[in-house]
């Protein structure tokens, strides 16, 4: 009896182990939607009857929270924060924010109530290429009023860039200049949170080669 206890308390022991190291990895849902199919570049008339079974694109606009990284920010102002609050985190305990590139539905969220930063205690990390393309090139004022919020907390980086410890910047560009993607890894598991690199999976997944108009350059982003 003695010895079946052991074997029961060793089991506990290395089940909580598996949940302590590797890779933890919640999705934070910001919105849903759904879009004109005449969003798509390349996909025909007749892929597009096959694919999308009531006519319409769907699509999510989504964070990750992956071992107490914040990926992206969402569209809008708290939802993400909510979501956080859901899995325990408040918005001041977030430290570290890795953005994949500087579309609205990305960091719109780090702009909070008031125009404050919804994330008082956080560093933002965006790549060099994306933050020359909409700050230096467009001057475009939601990205800068939104990084401003976060100044001398803002880190730019290169493609390759070990962009903090465990996560290293892919370069996923095509979609926006700048656009990256981070390779997550601890204990041995890697996972990719991978962006915009597809919009629509219902057609985006079978038929690879179909862009869409949010692409910047829609050739590179296939
Ligand atoms: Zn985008």
């Amino acid at each position: 009896m003695f010895r079946l206890f052991a074997v029961v308390i060793a089991l506990l022991v290395m089940a909580q182990g598996a949940f302590a190291s590797g890779l933890e990895a919640v999705s934070l849902l910001d919105v849903q939607g759904e879009g004109d199919p005449a969003l798509l570049i390349g996909a025909t008339d007749e892929q597009k009857a096959q694919y999308l079974t009531d006519g319409k694109l769907h699509t999510q606009i989504l964070a990750f929270w992956v071992n107490g990284i914040l990926f992206d920010a969402g569209l809008k102002d708290g939802h993400i924060v909510a979501e956080l609050a859901k899995n325990g985190v408040k918005a001041e305990d977030v430290k570290t924010i890795l953005i994949t590139h500087l579309h609205g539905d990305h960091f719109g969220g780090l702009v909070g109530s008031e125009g404050k930063a919804a994330f008082p205690n956080a560093e933002v990390y965006v790549s060099r290429p994306e933050y020359d393309y909409w700050v230096k090139e467009l001057k475009n004022e939601a990205v800068i009023s939104a990084l401003g919020l976060y100044e001398g907390r803002v880190h730019l980086f290169a493609f390759g860039d070990e962009v903090v410890a465990g996560v290293r910047a892919m370069d996923t560009s095509g979609h926006t200049p700048g656009h990256v993607s981070y390779l997550v890894e601890k204990d041995g598991e890697t996972l990719i949170v991978a962006g915009d690199i597809m919009h629509f999976p219902e057609i985006q997944l079978p038929l690879p080669d179909v862009a869409v108009r949010y692409d910047v350059d829609p050739v590179k982003a296939v």
